[in-house]
């Protein structure tokens, strides 16, 4: 099979992980109280995967890893790489240098756990490695990770003139490879299109001509989803207008453009890329 040009991601968490910090209903105190759908919704992600022959890299976080070490190895046997997505989906910036590293060890502890044995992939949560957290990239280099896929080149959550191509930066403990997801310049911003409401709402034949077009300027394009995107019935709760439109807009048939745009493009893990040069 030749090598594939883009990457398909997965942060693999629970419906309630969506950093709603106001929002009590979903705090952490209460997350054992709410209904567990990871296994379910993550389930259909993977049959999505293998009707479309496409190996993943899947960022868990640590908290549904000790709870479902199972699905982990269902993830695992199925020929996808795991990386961690942190343990209690903290946004970064809300933390310091070492209630991060303590968090990160708590992930990765809780995926050994669940027999993976090598973390050396990361993604913060809701893409929380931005100039407000760049000390974050030592501390997980410190701590063995090598690659980093956090930072998103929009401005809501990142900054446009973060690199859209995955490069090198280096930190105190040596380099680490950012891996940034896909963009496109549309509606004169910048938008997601790799992932959220952006490849949700986008038309399979955009995305495709959007990856197309990275692909023949010689750069791969990075795609992600959540499980919780594919729940046939998700439960509702009441979200802040940006959350609730970052999670529930147009939820509707994105499992079936999803599956398109999957059969038609050339997808694999970070692991699968050829080495990224230094910049
Ligand atoms: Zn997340």
């Amino acid at each position: 099979m030749d090598q594939p040009r883009n990457v398909f991601t997965v942060d693999l968490e629970e419906w309630f992980h969506v950093c709603a910090s106001g929002v009590d209903a979903l705090a952490a105190d209460n997350w054992e109280r709410l209904p567990s759908r990871v296994d379910l919704t993550t389930r259909l992600v993977l049959d999505l995967l293998d009707q479309a022959n496409v190996r993943a890299t899947f960022f868990v976080v640590g908290w549904v890893a000790e709870r479902h070490p199972r699905l982990v190895a269902a993830v695992r046997a199925a020929g996808h790489e795991i990386g961690s997505h942190s343990h209690l989906h903290r946004k970064i910036y809300e933390l310091d240098r070492e209630s991060f590293r303590a968090d990160l060890r708590s992930s990765v502890s809780a995926l050994a756990a669940a027999g993976v044995v090598s973390v050396t992939m990361f993604r913060a949560p809701e893409w929380s490695v931005n100039d407000r957290s760049l000390w974050a990239l030592d501390v997980l280099a410190q701590e063995g990770i090598r690659v980093d896929a956090s930072m998103a080149p929009v401005k809501l959550v990142g900054s446009p003139d973060y690199p859209r191509y995955p490069h090198v930066r280096n930190t105190d403990a040596g380099p680490i490879t950012e891996v940034p997801p896909l963009v496109a310049d549309r509606f004169r911003q910048v938008m997601p299109m790799g992932w959220g409401w952006g490849l949700r709402m986008s038309s399979p034949r955009r995305i495709l001509r959007t990856i197309e077009a990275a692909n023949r300027a010689g750069l791969p394009a990075v795609l992600t989803i959540h499980p919780w995107e594919l729940d046939p019935q998700p439960p509702r709760v009441k979200l802040p207008a940006r959350l609730q439109f970052a999670h529930y807009f147009r939820l509707s048939g994105f499992g079936r453009r999803l599956g398109e745009v999957l059969r038609h493009g050339s997808f694999g893990r970070i692991g699968d890329m050829t080495p990224i040069s230094g910049t």
